[in-house]
Order: C-alpha cells, then structure tokens, then sequence
C-alpha cells in the first residue's frame, strides 16, 4: 500500500463515519486496493456530501420559512394527530406549542360545525386524497371567536397512499366582518332607494297613462325613457336587495308544499308577452308523476324567472325556448334549453360571477346588470342543488339545475326575497 493510499484511507475514515450510506461503496474500494477504484468512490463520496449538505441547508431554509409564516401550519398523522405545528398557532389560537402537539387537530378550538361538513373533509382528504378548502369558526383560548379559513392536503407516498396531512389555516376574521359591513352597505343603500324610484315610476305610469291630462307625442316620449330608465334601476336594486339577504343569510326559508310544474307554468304565462312578442316557441318536456316538493315559492320562482328571461332574451326572433322537468334519482332536475347567441368560451368560466356579462349579451341586448346567475346559484347551492350550463356560441345554451327531492330546509330569518 503506498503513501498516498494511506492517506486516502485516513479521508474515508473520517467521511464513513459521517456518511453511512456511502460507507458501502467506499470499504469495497479500499479492500480492492484499485486507486482508480478509490478516486471514484472518494468522488462520489464528496458529491453525495454536498448533497447531503445542500439538502440540510435547504431544510433549514425551509423550516425558518414555514417557521415564520404568519399563517397557521400544521402536519398531522392520517388520523389527524398533529406531529408538527409552526410558531403562527400561538397567535392565531392563543394555545403553546406543546399544547397542540399530540393532540388531534382542532379539538382545542374547533367550534361544532354540522357533521357532514366534517365528513365531506375527511373523504375529500383521505379516501379521494385531494386538497380540502374550507372556512371554520373557532375558539381562541381566552373565548375569543375567530373565523379561519383553511386549506388541508394529503402528502402521498410514491405509491399514492397517504404519508401525513398538511393544514395552513388563516384568521380571516377581519376580512370577513368587512365584508359583511359591506353587504349591509349595499342592502342598507338598495332598500332605501327602491322607495322614491317606485314613486318615480308610479307617476311616471299615471302619466302615460293620461291621467294628469294629454300630452304631447314628444312628452310622451320622454316619459317612456324616465319610465324604461326607471325600471331598470328598481330592477337592479331589487337584485343587490336579494343578493345582499341571500349572503347575509337572513333570508328567511319558508318551505311549502308545491307542483313544481305549476310554478314553472306561472312563470312561462307571466313571461308570454315578451316570448310572443319575439316569435319565440317554447315547448315543454314534464315529467309525469312528478311528487310535490317542499319548497320555498319566491326561491323557485327566482330560479325559473331568471333561466328563462335569459333564454329569451339572448334568443333571437323566431327561435325556440325547451324547459324541461324531470327527476334524477333523489333530485329534481330541471332544465332551459335555448337555440340562442350562446356562450362565448372564454367567458365561460366567469358566468356565474357577480355582474359578469359576456361581450355577444352586451352587443345584444346592452341594459342587463349580470346579478340575475349569480343570484339563482347562490339559492340553488345554499338549497343542496347543483347548477351548471352546456353552451355553443351561435349554436344555443341549456342551463340545467338540481334540487334534493327531499326539499328546502326551512329556516328562520328576517327577511324575505323582494321580486
Ligand atoms: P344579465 O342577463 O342581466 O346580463 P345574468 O346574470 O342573468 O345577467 O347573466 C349573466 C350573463 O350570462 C349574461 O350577460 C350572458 O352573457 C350570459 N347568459 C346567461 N344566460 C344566457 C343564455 N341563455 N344565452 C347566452 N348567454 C347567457
């Protein structure tokens, strides 16, 4: 053995103890006595040590981020015990460190949310093993209750089974009270003007009317713009007035027993004017043996009104308007098909978004307000339904809805939905 084998010996020695997995590779060579052999493995020795090395201080990296993250992070067991939570809880819950760990996620304070909403979290976590995004109310060690919301993932091993969960919850209390002072705003403000604008229509109808004596064609004239003007603004009071009670959740749910068909019919006869007036055909496709559902009236008389406004209004003269009732399994299903402008693709995925109007709806017909879907969603969902659209452009749209057969669940409130 020469000199300088010796010395490679005396580097190996101090890199096996540091390095047990390459410790291996390197006693091999060595035996061999091969230098090329040892060159190598001292080669691979000192990359596999800047990797490891690199790897700790990215670690470290790491751990002071999610360290100092002014979010709430914690890693639990698939049971949801928790094994790690970041310095955040302490401001966020008000409990220690060592008094979270170890115990299961939340208990401490978790206030009691409805059971499915737990179950629907455990299944979207661990059996679909896809992320859960969610809003809580909780209780901070000294009372306090603070609206979080949170954001839980599975880590899967590289066999897809699940290695622990990872929860980043945020206090968004803050946000969320702004918010509500906003809706109250906008419900506050929309109530108070639907008066005097009732009383400008009011007269402006008298007028028409003849009743304050004849009027000129060009006086007439101006009247009918006050009056259209008029019923546009009561109109989109009348939408922020409802969306505003639907979010605050005072609405008051008053479920009665009802053929869903008639109360589609009366809406069909109230909108027979403007369908006429457009040539437009409408046909129906009802089930028979339709069961009476519990329902609230107003609700589904939003829902059906404002489908089928649509489809007239983005129809062109002379098309054709399909509604259809029907039942899928548990849950009504009800549909309005049109042959109209359709849906452009890209503005697709905004539809549903408060005051959203596609640009072929604008061309067409430029005096909506894009608060009537965004309204009907927010009833169907909070309701157990489902609402969703197939469309073409030039070709037509089908807006198709779903409500639990079972019914609406009634619910005491303050206010009503003003039509
Ligand atoms: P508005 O009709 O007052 O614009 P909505 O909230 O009822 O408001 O509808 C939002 C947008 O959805 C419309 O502006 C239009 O772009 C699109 N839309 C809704 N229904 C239809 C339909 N049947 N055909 C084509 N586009 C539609």
């Amino acid at each position: 053995m020469n000199k300088f084998t010796k010395l490679f010996f005396n580097f190996i020695d101090r890199l096996h103890s540091a390095y047990q997995n390459t410790d291996a590779k390197v006693g091999d060579s060595v035996r061999q006595g091969d230098t090329a052999e040892l060159i190598d493995a001292i080669k691979k020795a000192q990359s596999e040590r800047d990797r490891v090395e690199s790897l700790a201080h990215d670690l470290e990296k790491f751990k002071l981020a999610v360290e100092g993250a002014s979010d709430h992070i914690s890693i639990t067991d698939i049971d949801g015990m928790v094994l790690y939570v970041n310095k955040a809880v302490e401001k966020i819950t008000g409990y220690g460190r060592e008094e979270v760990v170890g115990k299961k996620a939340g208990s401490l304070w978790k206030l009691p949310m409805p059971q499915e909403y737990y179950q629907n979290m455990w299944d979207t976590i661990k059996t679909q093993k896809k992320s859960f995004i969610g809003e809580l109310r909780n209780r901070k060690k000294d009372g306090t209750v603070y609206i979080s919301s949170i954001n839980i993932f599975p880590v899967l091993d590289k066999g897809g089974a699940v290695l622990f969960f990872v929860g980043i919850e945020r206090d968004i209390t803050r946000e969320k009270q702004i918010d509500t002072e906003k809706t109250e705003f906008v419900s506050l403000a929309s109530h108070q003007l639907r008066t005097p604008l009732t009383a400008i229509n009011w007269y402006s109808e008298m007028l028409l009317d003849g009743d304050a004596g004849t009027m000129t064609e060009r006086q007439k004239q101006y009247i009918e713009e006050i009056h259209t003007s008029g019923q546009r603004l009561i109109d989109l009071v009348t939408a922020l007035l409802n969306i505003s009670r639907v979010e605050r959740g005072t609405l008051t749910v008053s479920p009665e027993p009802i053929d869903i068909i008639e109360s589609c019919e009366a809406i069909i006869k109230e909108l027979t004017p403007q369908i006429n007036k457009k040539h437009i055909t409408i046909m129906r496709q009802f089930e028979t043996g339709m069961p009476i559902m519990k329902v609230d009236r107003s609700f589904i008389g939003i829902v059906f009104q404002n489908l089928i406004t649509n489809a007239i209004e983005y129809t062109r003269e002379g098309g054709f308007i399909v509604v259809a009732i029907t039942r899928d399994g548990k849950n009504l299903l009800c549909s309005v098909a049109d042959n109209g402008i359709g849906i452009p693709v890209d503005a697709q995925s905004r539809i549903f978004e408060k005051m959203y109007r596609a640009d072929n709806a604008m061309d067409m017909k430029s005096d909506g307000n894009g608060l009537g879907l965004y309204l009907v969603r927010s009833i169907i969902e909070r309701n157990n339904g489902n609402i969703w659209f197939i469309s073409e452009q030039n070709k037509g749209t089908t807006f198709l809805f779903t409500l639990p057969l079972s019914g609406m669940l009634s619910k005491e409130g303050t206010k009503t939905l003003v039509s």
